[in-house]
């Protein structure tokens, strides 16, 4: 019978599904020196964000056969020493890309309207209806970094609400983007001419950072930042200044650099709206990608 470990909270349904054939055992929050000593007895490691699968880890797996991230995103596992051992790294992007796309029309939308702000206000017994002149969507540009499975889901509710669309994804045809009614562009003329620039590329060596004072810069003072993707790809502090000096109008942040962002200077921003990183948590997502991984995790051990 294959054993599988899994370390972080995942949705029954997956793990009923592995349970009819596997030994599954759960050890929440394993830090990699426990996970390495505890490995080498699994064929099937599932983790989400938190999870640190370093190199040491992979190299104790001597029966681990696959990795699966029970989300997208794989910034936290060593994706080369797993290549360098042959293990199978897997995550489940299609079941989340809908609840992240989902955020972030959300965020656009706060923004917009200033939506947290004028409930805080009513709360305190305010009733400042002048203060809440926002803007609408309609006819405006949304800028897509990274044009994958999330910049596409957000791409197409987007249109929906007349809004133009353009992206910047140097790995993807021109052609394919335009199937979406989506012009690709270079990264400076999506940034100078987007009304909200909204962030989709994995975290990479390539991407730490890419948003920095320079991109921010470019930007229209009235256009809006969000941030769904990962903290690390944009430059906090860089955007802190951007702010505080109105180089852009606001910003809104589902992740960040360190998680939660307890000394991050933009805490102390009110043009920032936050969000605890709850860009894949919904009902559907969570069930949808425990069910994915399940699946796929089954088929590599069974050789498929
Ligand atoms: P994906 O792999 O489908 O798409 C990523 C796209 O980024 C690809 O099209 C790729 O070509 C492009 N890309 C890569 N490097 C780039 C670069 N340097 N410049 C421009 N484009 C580049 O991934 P996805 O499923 O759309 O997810 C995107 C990211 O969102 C994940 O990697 C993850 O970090 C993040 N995410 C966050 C949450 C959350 O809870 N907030 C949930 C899921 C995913």
């Amino acid at each position: 019978m294959f054993e599988v470990l899994i370390t972080e909270p995942i949705a029954e349904e997956g793990i009923a599904l592995l349970s009819q054939s596997c030994k599954v055992d759960r050890r929440p929050l394993l830090s990699p020196r426990e996970l390495a000593a505890t490995i080498g007895f699994y064929d099937a490691l599932i983790v989400r964000g938190r999870t640190r699968v370093t190199e040491e880890v992979i190299e104790a797996g001597k029966r681990l056969k696959v990795i699966a991230r029970a989300g997208a995103g794989l910034d936290n596992i060593d994706l080369k020493a797993a290549e360098r051992k042959g293990i199978v790294v897997i995550n489940a992007g299609e079941s989340v890309a809908v609840a992240v796309a989902e955020l972030t029309l959300g965020l656009m939308l706060s923004l917009a309207r200033s939506i947290p702000q004028a409930h805080f206000s009513v709360k305190e017994g305010k009733w400042e209806k002048h203060s809440f002149v926002g803007m609408q969507l309609q006819g405006k540009t949304l800028g897509i970094i990274g044009f994958g499975r999330i910049g596409r889901a957000l791409a197409k509710r987007a249109l929906a609400l007349e809004m133009k669309v353009i992206a910047f994804d140097p790995f993807i045809p021109r052609e394919e983007a335009l199937g979406f009614g989506v012009t690709l562009v270079p990264l400076e003329e999506l940034l100078q001419s987007s009304d909200f620039v909204s962030i989709h590329v994995p975290l990479t060596a390539r991407t730490k950072r890419m948003i920095g004072w320079k991109e921010l810069s470019l930007m229209k003072p009235s256009a809006y930042l969000i941030n769904t993707a990962r903290g690390g790809v944009v430059d906090e502090v860089a955007l802190a200044q951007a702010l505080e000096e109105g180089r852009i109008a606001g910003a809104a942040l589902d992740v960040f650099e360190n998680e939660p962002p307890l000394n991050s200077p933009l805490l102390k921003s009110d043009r920032v709206i936050f969000t605890p990183h709850i860009g894949a948590s919904t009902r559907e997502a969570q069930t949808l990608a425990s069910l994915e991984v399940a699946k796929k995790v089954l088929e590599i051990l069974r050789g498929n």
